[in-house]
C-alpha cells in the first residue's frame, strides 16, 4: 500500500525578477514530474510555475505553504536536460531562476495555454451538389472563396494557408463546416516526398575538413570552422548534418537574426526536403511553439534558427551549429542576459555532442580559445568557385567633395561594374535620410525629448525618427528655436543615398534594404529576387545585406562610412569594423567573375586602415589580439557589469553604490578591480537614466568567488519599477 496520504511538497520557479524558488504543498495522491507546469497562487492573484523537484518534507512552516491550484500539464514541458541547462544557465549568468527556466519555453507556454499537438489541421472539401454550391456562391462569396480555394488543393489547406486568403478566415470556415462543405483532418508533416537537391562533390579542402570534423562527431568538442567568405562552409555543415541524420539524431543549426534569409531556408530545404523546421523572431508566438513542437517529437530532425531556438527539446540531439559565431545578435541584451554561443556549448558539453562554430571572421574569444586548444580548428582559405575573396582596396576620400556620400573615382567604378554587367552592393549602416538636423543660425539640432541622441530624417515618412525608443515628430518647417526658415539636415542615410543613385543611374535598378522597407522576411525576399535574376543592379542596405547573402552576380561592395568605427569609445570597435569590411567585402565575386572590395575613408593612413589592405582576417586579428591582451581586456579578462536604470542618474548611481559597498567588502581581499559607478555611454535612454558598475579580471575563479560571497547580499538589493538593476555576465561593453 502506498502512503498516499503523506504531505508533498514541490520547489517551483516562477518568472518573477527575483532570486528565489518558491515552495508549494502538492496534491498527494497525483504523480508530480517535475518540468510540468501548474497554476500557482501569487501574491494576490495566480501565476504559472514549473515544478522543480518535490519532496515529502519542507524548510518552510508546512501550516503557511499554500497548495498548487491545477496543473496544467500531462506531462512535463521541460525534461530533466533542460531544467539542468536553465540551473546552469541561471548559475552562470547570475540571472533569476524563474525567469531563465521560462525564457526555455517557446512564448505560447509562458502562459497558462494548453500544451498542443505538434500537428496541423488541415480543411479537405467534401462533396457537393451542383445546388448547394450554387447557393453559397450567390448568398456568400467569401465562403465562396475559401471552398474554391480548398477544393483546388489535392492535399488542402492548412490555418496559414486560409489566413492568407482572408484574415478573417476562421469564421468563415466554421460556417463551411456546419453545413458539412468541408472537414479537417490532422495532418502530421511527413518526410521525404521530394526531389532533393543531391550534394554537390567537395573540394579538395572542405572534403578534408569534413572528414576530419566527422572523427570528432562523437562526444563533445568544439570545432572551429575558420573558413574564408564563399568558402563553401555550409557545405561541410550540410555534410555533417546528413552524417547525423543518417545515425538518427537531430541537429540545431543557429544563424544570426538576419542571417536567417531565404536564400538559406531554400538550400536547407533543397537538401534536405521537409526534414527541417525554422524559427525567428518574425514567426508568431503558435508558429514558433510549432516548430519546437515539432522538434521535440521528432517530426523534424533539424531546427534552423536565431538565438532562442537553443533551447529546442530533442531526445537525440546530435550535433549543434552556430553559423557567424561572431555575430553580437547571439548575445541577448535584454531580459535574460546570455550568449548563445557559449550556452550552447556548454548544452554540447552537458550532452556529450559535439558543436561548431563556424565564420568567416571568428570572434577574438573563440581565436583565442582555439589557440588554447580549447577549441579545435579548421581552415578553408580557398573558394570552390572562380576567384578567391578579393583584396580590400582604400578610396581616399580626404580634400574630395563628395557626392551624397561618394566619391567621384566610386561613382565612376559604379558605372564601370554596372557596364559590365555587374551588380554593387554599397554598405552603409545607417538608416534614413540623414542622421542631423540642425538650424545654422542659432545651432539648434533635433534632439530626442527621451534619449541622448540625435532624430535621423526620414523623409518618405516626412518625420524625424529616433533610432532608440521609436519616438517621432513631424519635420518643423522653421527652427522651433529662432524661427529661422532655412533648417538643414547633414551626413547621409541610405534613404538619400538610394535617391542620388537612382538619379545618377537612372537605367538601373537601386535595391535598398533596411529595416524601414523591409519589415516582414517576405518582402526582404521579393526584394532580393531581383538579384536572384544577376541582372546589373545596385543593391544599398545596413548591415542586413552584410552576411549570409551568395548573389554570384555581385562583383563590387563598397563599405561608405568606415571612419565612424575608427574613433569609437567602445574597445570592440575595430574587432566589429574588421569584421564588416571582411564579410561586406564577401560578398563578391563569388560567382564566375572576380571582385572588388573598396572601403572610403578619410583616414588612409591609419594603422587599422592600412593593414586592411595587407592582411588577412587572421592577421590583424592576431594584432588585436596582442593589443587585448596588454590592456588586459577580453577575451584575456572577464568581465561582469552591474547596470542600473532609473527615472534620475543619481537614483541609478546610488542604486550601484549600494551594490559596490557589498562587493567592496570582498574585491579588495581578491584584489579585483570595480570600476565605477558610471553613467552609460548613452545615459539617458528611451527615458530612464542608466549606469554602470564594472567587475573585470583575468581570473575568472577569483571573480567567481568574489560574485559567490557577495550575491546572497546583492539580491536583497531591491529593484523596483523607478530603479531597475540588473546582472551582464560576460557583458560585451566595457
Ligand atoms: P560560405 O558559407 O563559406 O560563405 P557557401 O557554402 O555559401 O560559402 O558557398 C559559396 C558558394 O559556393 C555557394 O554558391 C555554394 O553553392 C558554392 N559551393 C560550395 N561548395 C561547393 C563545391 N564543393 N563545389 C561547387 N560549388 C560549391
Ligand atoms: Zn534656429
Ligand atoms: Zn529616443
Amino acid at each position: 500500500m502506498s502512503q498516499n496520504s503523506s504531505p508533498c511538497y514541490g520547489v517551483f520557479a516562477i518568472a518573477i525578477p527575483l532570486y528565489s524558488t518558491f515552495d508549494y504543498a502538492l496534491d498527494a495522491n497525483s504523480k508530480s514530474q517535475p518540468g510540468v507546469r501548474y497554476r500557482l497562487p501569487f501574491g494576490k492573484g495566480q501565476k504559472p510555475g514549473v515544478l522543480i523537484s518535490s519532496s515529502e518534507s519542507t524548510s518552510l512552516d508546512p501550516q503557511k505553504i499554500k497548495p498548487v491550484l491545477e496543473v496544467l500539464d500531462q506531462s512535463p514541458v521541460l525534461d530533466a536536460h533542460m531544467l539542468e541547462l536553465s540551473r546552469w544557465v541561471a548559475d552562470y549568468y547570475l540571472q533569476p531562476p524563474g525567469e531563465v527556466l521560462f525564457q526555455c519555453l517557446p512564448k505560447y507556454l509562458r502562459s497558462q495555454r494548453q500544451q498542443k499537438p505538434a500537428r496541423v489541421k488541415r480543411w479537405l472539401a467534401n462533396e457537393l451538389d451542383a445546388e448547394s454550391r450554387e447557393t453559397i456562391e450567390r448568398r456568400s462569396p467569401r465562403q465562396h472563396e475559401l471552398l474554391s480555394a480548398i477544393e483546388y488543393s489535392t492535399a488542402g489547406l492548412d490555418a496559414a494557408q486560409l489566413k492568407a486568403i482572408n484574415p478573417n478566415w476562421h469564421g468563415v470556415v466554421l460556417a463551411l463546416e456546419s453545413k458539412q462543405v468541408i472537414r479537417s483532418v490532422w495532418h502530421k508533416p511527413d518526410v521525404d516526398d521530394q526531389l532533393l537537391q543531391p550534394a554537390p562533390e567537395l573540394n579538395e579542402q572542405q572534403s578534408r575538413v569534413v572528414e576530419e570534423m566527422s572523427r570528432q562527431m562523437t562526444g563533445f568538442s568544439v570545432q572551429l570552422l575558420d573558413g574564408v567568405t564563399g568558402s563553401g562552409k555550409t557545405e561541410v555543415y550540410f555534410q555533417l548534418i546528413q552524417q547525423q541524420l543518417d545515425r538518427q539524431q537531430q541537429v540545431i543549426y543557429l544563424v544570426p537574426e538576419i542571417g536567417l534569409t531565404s536564400q538559406l531556408v531554400e538550400r536547407v530545404k533543397a537538401r534536405f526536403g521537409n526534414r527541417f523546421t525554422i524559427s525567428h523572431s518574425g514567426l508568431t508566438d503558435l508558429m514558433r511553439y510549432q516548430a519546437w513542437q515539432q522538434f521535440r517529437e521528432g517530426d523534424v530532425d533539424i531546427m534552423l534558427g536565431t538565438r532562442s531556438s537553443l533551447f529546442s527539446q530533442s531526445q537525440r540531439l546530435g550535433l549543434i551549429i552556430i553559423d557567424e559565431e561572431h555575430d553580437s545578435s547571439y548575445k541577448q541584451e535584454d531580459g535574460i542576459r546570455y550568449h548563445a554561443r557559449d550556452v550552447a556549448i556548454k548544452r554540447a558539453q552537458m550532452l556529450d555532442i559535439p558543436a561548431l562554430l563556424g565564420s568567416a571572421t571568428p570572434s577574438l574569444e573563440s581565436l583565442n580559445n582555439s589557440e588554447r586548444e580549447h577549441y579545435r580548428l579548421h581552415q578553408l582559405n580557398q573558394r570552390p568557385t572562380a576567384f578567391p575573396p578579393p583584396t580590400v582596396q582604400l578610396m581616399d576620400t580626404r580634400h574630395l567633395k563628395l557626392d551624397t556620400g561618394c566619391s567621384p573615382r566610386l561613382l565612376q567604378k559604379i558605372k564601370q561594374h554596372l557596364d559590365a554587367n555587374g551588380q554593387v552592393l554599397l554598405y552603409l549602416n545607417r538608416r534614413g535620410f540623414a542622421p542631423m538636423v540642425m538650424c545654422h543660425e542659432c545651432g539648434w539640432q533635433s534632439h530626442c525629448q527621451h534619449c541622448d541622441a540625435r532624430l535621423t530624417l526620414h523623409q518618405t515618412v516626412q518625420r524625424l525618427l529616433c533610432h532608440h525608443c521609436g519616438f517621432a515628430q513631424p519635420v518643423p518647417p522653421a527652427c522651433p528655436e529662432c524661427g529661422h526658415a532655412g533648417i538643414k539636415h547633414y551626413g547621409i542615410g541610405t534613404e538619400q543615398l538610394e535617391q542620388r543613385l537612382q538619379q545618377l543611374f537612372t537605367e538601373t535598378p537601386v535595391i535598398r534594404i533596411d529595416r524601414d522597407v523591409v519589415s516582414g522576411r517576405h518582402q526582404l525576399a521579393t526584394k532580393l529576387e531581383a538579384l536572384n535574376r544577376g541582372e546589373p543592379c545596385l543593391l544599398i542596405g545596413t548591415q542586413m545585406i552584410a552576411k549570409g547573402h551568395d548573389y554570384p552576380a555581385i562583383t563590387m561592395s563598397v563599405i561608405l562610412d568606415a571612419d565612424q568605427a575608427l574613433f569609437s569609445a567602445s574597445y570592440r570597435a575595430s574587432e566589429g569594423l574588421v569584421q564588416t569590411i571582411f564579410q561586406v567585402s564577401g560578398r563578391s565575386g563569388r560567382g564566375q567573375r572576380a571582385g572588388e572590395a573598396y572601403v572610403q575613408t578619410r583616414f588612409p593612413e591609419h594603422p587599422l586602415m592600412k593593414s586592411l589592405m595587407q592582411q588577412s582576417y587572421r592577421e590583424i586579428a592576431a594584432s588585436i589580439l596582442s593589443e587585448r591582451r596588454l590592456l588586459g581586456f577580453p577575451p584575456y579578462a572577464r568581465v561582469i557589469m552591474f547596470r542600473a536604470d532609473a527615472l534620475s542618474l543619481q537614483q541609478a548611481m546610488n542604486k550601484l553604490e549600494e551594490i559596490r559597498s557589498i562587493l567592496d567588502a570582498r574585491t579588495s581581499a581578491y584584489g579585483l578591480r570595480c570600476i565605477g559607478p558610471i553613467p552609460a555611454l548613452m545615459t539617458r535612454r528611451i527615458g530612464r537614466y542608466r549606469a554602470q558598475l564594472c567587475l573585470m579580471s583575468a581570473d575568472l575563479r577569483k571573480l567567481r568567488s568574489v560574485l559567490r560571497a557577495s550575491m546572497p547580499e546583492i539580491e536583497n538589493v531591491t529593484s523596483t519599477h523607478s530603479v531597475k538593476w540588473m546582472i551582464d555576465v560576460d557583458a560585451l561593453d566595457l
